[in-house]
């Protein structure tokens, strides 16, 4: 059994005590009435101030980890945006040196937005469009992934047609397992993504780029998946890609993101030094001549961040389980729906308390499916109005989250210094009918004479 395999009769035990301070943002302290500080930030008064849900993320926590991610491998390592992008991230991840991965032509547009160099951004996807591709040419990516033929032929295209040659990675699938959730595995022979080692589509694709005089094939990509906890299979990877790559000699070799982090008590996790270590290592015994890249994104950005909820409603039914409701849900966080993933809690205005209760936290979302957290340790005495707070939610919680139910989603707020600043602001009202196009002409009241709201009158049939 590992660190990262405590039985879970264990786990469960750890969580009667406090929130142990590994799975909080690195400057989180105990305020002096017993509250969660980050930043120097009184959590419960920026609750107060701004509202919940919120989004707190310890800015220097941010910029630390992104300077390990520096340190440890390079000029080229990029920051993966998808798990937490907004203009200021975007802003702090270039001031800290990565380059940025960006997966969409919306991620495009929000890095760029945010004066992110193109040269310094990389486009990938498993599906990109002319108009994407175009995008990224014209504005000066880079790198481009180049994930599968269909794609080659639309660059080859746009490039004949006038834009500059771009310099592309191939993304390969090494076939090797990550172990981690199945819809967060990349990298075995069964996926989407890239082109296939096993089966000689990742040489075809190479062959091909190769003789085109209309791509720069500058290295090698793969990404095996991600909350991946295991060193040993990145290891692996790295094995296969070398030994594909070596007869390219090409001048680089990514080995994507996907380094795993620690949700809930009893998980640890390897962290950017460590991961690169190894990697680095087992890319030296191999003889790697290419610069070893990666593309951390979780690893960079989860446990930055807490999300801060007030208990709206708690139900207990005898024999049953007792539920806390709280005012956000799967919109801010849905992780736990889609991958059965496991939180934890605390109560922001008492972080060295003990959590011997346990309460199935959910959201205000017209599903059953809003858990939020399965068996969350809370205080004895969690009440109607307190604020919970859930633990590493900076990554793919506000990027992956919805507005379902037209919840407003919630803000992100950057502490550093005693001072905080809301990097992204809380939706409101207005922005959820801002796409909306309503039939001019209509009464205010929205009926027409036959009863149809907002379209023709339908005659009624023979
Ligand atoms: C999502 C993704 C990453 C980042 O994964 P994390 O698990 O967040 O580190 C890196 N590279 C690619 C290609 C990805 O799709």
């Amino acid at each position: 059994m590992t660190d990262t395999e405590l039985a879970r009769a264990d786990v469960l035990a750890l969580r009667d005590g406090p929130i142990p301070r590994h799975l909080l943002p690195d400057s989180a302290a105990t305020g002096p009435h017993g509250q969660l500080l980050v930043g120097g930030v009184d959590v419960t008064e920026l609750a107060a101030e701004l509202g919940t849900p919120l989004f707190v993320y310890d800015e220097d926590h941010l910029r630390d980890r992104c300077r390990e991610a520096v340190a440890t491998f390079g000029e080229g390592v990029a920051y993966a945006a998808k798990a937490f992008l907004c203009l200021e991230m975007a802003r702090l991840a270039h001031s800290e040196g990565l380059h940025l991965d960006v997966a969409t032509g919306g991620e495009l547009h929000v890095a760029l937005a945010a004066g992110v160099p193109a040269d310094r951004l990389v486009l990938h996807g498993n599906n990109k469009s002319v108009d994407e591709i175009d995008e990224a040419l014209a504005a000066g990516v880079g790198r481009l992934v180049v994930d599968n033929f269909a794609e080659v032929d639309r660059i080859e295209r746009l490039v004949e047609a006038g834009r500059a040659r771009p310099r592309v990675l191939v993304r390969v699938t090494p076939g090797v397992e990550a172990h981690t959730h199945e819809y967060t595995s990349t990298g075995q022979d069964d996926s989407k993504f890239g082109f296939n080692v096993a089966n000689g589509d990742a040489s075809a694709a190479l062959a091909r780029l190769g003789a085109s005089s209309r791509v720069d094939v500058v290295g090698i990509h793969a990404h095996i998946g991600s909350q991946v906890f295991r060193v040993d299979s990145f290891e692996r990877a790295l094995e296969v890609l070398v030994a594909f790559a070596a007869p390219l000699d090409l001048p680089e070799l990514s080995i994507g993101g996907g380094l795993g982090v620690a949700y809930v008590e009893g998980e640890w996790a390897p962290t950017i030094a460590q991961w690169g270590a190894s990697l680095t290592n087992v890319a030296r015994a191999l003889g790697l001549r290419a610069r070893l890249s990666a593309e951390p994104g979780r690893s960079l950005v989860a446990s930055a961040a807490v999300t801060v909820y007030t208990v709206g409603a708690i139900k207990e039914i005898p024999g049953v389980r007792t539920y806390a409701a709280v005012d956000g849900g799967f919109g801010d966080n849905p992780r736990p729906v889609l991958y059965g993933s496991d939180y934890t809690t605390f109560a922001p205005a008492a972080l060295d308390a003990a959590r011997p209760r346990r309460v199935r936290v959910v959201g205000k979302h017209c599903e059953s499916g809003d858990i939020l957290v399965r068996d969350a340790p809370v205080p004895a005495d969690l009440a109607v109005g307190d604020l919970l707070a859930t633990p590493v939610t900076g990554a793919y919680g506000l990027t992956m989250g919805s507005n379902y139910n037209k919840v407003l989603r919630p803000p992100a707020v950057f502490v550093s210094g005693g001072e905080a600043r809301v990097v992204v602001r809380r939706e409101t009202y207005a922005d959820l009918t801002a796409r909306d196009l309503l039939q001019p002409g209509l009464a205010p009241s929205g009926r027409s004479p036959s009863g149809a709201v907002g379209s023709r009158p339908v005659r009624p049939g023979p």
